[in-house]
């Protein structure tokens, strides 16, 4: 009885912390932001994800500011890509939306509500993660789709599994959706693992989705289906991906330039390569020197 409620209580505390963490500033993060919901917070309503940042300033802790009066608009069901320099804030400016930090100033506002006066649980129930460390627990397939909605279906966990390409790994094994993973069980590969997150996600149904792109190379194979599999997922949902691969992205609604000084340019992939700014000189960079990351 208690095993399951332990199981969500590490998830819980694991979840902020993967976030802020993204990738190499995991081991930074051995405190935990301490953001507290408002005495009069309000359970958020189903957000459409109308997403806006007005004059947000936000620096770490000791640290002076990442991101200085950032204004950007991202409307519901929008694409929207951000690449830019290694450091430049681009996680940074995602991990204000489930408001895992506090911002200096500004507000950031989705559906026209500050996130500030929703209670942080209702938010982050409503937003997605896609990133390159995925988070397993020890247990079965099952149990580790289900995380993304306990109490879901046996058909609608196939559903999810279907939508991420992961039904014909599962209907191979003996044990089908039973099986166990983990450390005493079947030893999923890096591009499995990201197919669980993402059919986890597909589950958990959220109308706002942050993907940060995979730097590691996987298999073309696997590659092709995650890409797919994200693209399903992205579907109807306001999509911000934090961008490596310049190659992922050009079909994005708008791509985003972050650089140290702010938004340096914004447009579609055609519009900022003809106008011969960052993007052009980084897409050049990469499709010309070859397998670049767009974080150079
Ligand atoms: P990359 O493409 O390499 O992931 P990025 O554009 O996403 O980079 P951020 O990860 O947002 O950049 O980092 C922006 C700045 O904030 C960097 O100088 C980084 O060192 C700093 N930073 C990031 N996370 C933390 C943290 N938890 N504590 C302190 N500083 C941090």
């Amino acid at each position: 009885f208690l095993k399951p409620i332990e199981k969500i209580n590490a998830l819980l505390e694991l979840y902020p912390r993967g976030m802020a963490g993204f990738r190499r500033y995991c081991e930074l993060m051995d405190t935990e932001p301490d953001v507290k919901d408002a005495d009069d917070a309000i359970d958020a309503p189903r957000l459409k994800g109308n997403i806006e940042f007005n004059n947000v300033t936000f620096g770490y802790e000791n640290h002076s500011h990442v991101l200085k009066d950032i204004n950007l608009k991202v409307r519901a069901g929008e694409t929207l890509a951000l690449v830019g320099p290694s450091g430049a804030g681009k996680s940074t400016l995602c991990s204000l939306i489930p408001r895992f930090y506090e911002i200096d100033e500004g507000e950031v506002t989705i559906d026209n509500i500050d996130i500030r006066a929703m209670k942080q649980q209702s938010l982050r129930n409503q937003i997605g993660i896609v990133q390159q460390d995925v988070f397993l627990f020890n247990g079965t397939i099952r149990e580790n789709i289900a995380y993304g909605r306990l109490g879901a279906t046996e058909e609608e966990i196939w559903e999810a599994a279907r939508a991420a390409h992961l039904e014909a790994m599962i209907q191979a094994l003996p044990d089908g959706l039973d099986t166990f993973i983990g450390e005493r069980g079947l030893k999923l590969s890096g591009g499995q693992r990201q197919r669980l997150s993402i059919a986890r996600i597909f589950l958990k149904n959220p109308p706002i989705l942050i993907l940060d792109e995979a730097t590691s190379a996987l298999d073309t194979e696997t590659e092709t289906m995650i890409q797919q599999a994200l693209e399903k997922l992205a579907h109807n949902r306001t999509t911000l991906i934090i961008a490596h691969r310049l190659a992922t992205i050009r079909h994005a609604d708008r791509i985003v330039v972050v650089t140290e000084e702010g938004i340096a340019e914004q447009g579609r992939h055609e519009e900022l390569i003809a106008a011969g700014g960052t993007y052009a000189r980084l897409s050049a960079a990469q499709f010309g020197g070859g397998a670049g990351l767009a974080t150079v």
